[in-house]
């Protein structure tokens, strides 16, 4: 299996609630590592931007307002396999068909208030890495 780097962000709901480190503790216990990571505060152009592929969708406008809504953790992870990994850790996108031990069972408030992202692909791994952090920003 590859070594793969993967986007991460503890969303405003977890970062609100101080969950920064026990989400980083999952994160690491899972064979993850933290190889990027900053507190930011994302506006609203860039929220757009992230989440373009779901303008058309009916929750984009809560979407965005959402994430624009508190400060953000934005990450690089790398691992084994790491964006699967990743997606398997965070779970469900609704907490309330997330498996047990995930961070959206464990954390998350609701479908929109669910405390991660996770990149889907390599693609959009490259593409969100590159989007909030800077080359020398990572060190793995
Ligand atoms: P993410 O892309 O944030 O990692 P995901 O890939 O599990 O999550 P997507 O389908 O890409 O889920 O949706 C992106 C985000 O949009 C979700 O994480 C959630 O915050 C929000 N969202 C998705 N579906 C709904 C919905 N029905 N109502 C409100 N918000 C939603
Ligand atoms: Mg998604």
């Amino acid at each position: 299996m590859a070594v793969e780097r993967t986007f991460s962000i503890i969303k405003p709901d977890a970062a609100a609630r101080n969950l920064t480190g026990a989400i980083n503790a999952m994160i690491e216990q899972a064979g993850l590592r933290i190889i990027a990571q900053k507190r930011v505060r994302i506006g609203r152009t860039e929220a757009e931007t992230f989440y373009a592929v779901h303008r058309e969708r009916p929750f984009f406008g809560e979407l965005v307002d959402f994430m624009i809504s508190g400060p953000v953790v934005v990450q690089v992870l790398q691992g084994e396999n790491a964006i699967a990994k990743y997606r398997d850790l965070m779970g469900a996108t609704d907490p309330s068909k997330a498996a047990a031990g995930t961070i959206r069972k464990t954390h998350a408030k609701s479908i929109g208030e669910n405390s991660v992202h996770g990149s889907d692909a390599p693609d959009t791994a490259a593409k969100e890495i590159a989007q909030f952090f800077s080359g020398n920003e990572i060190v793995g």
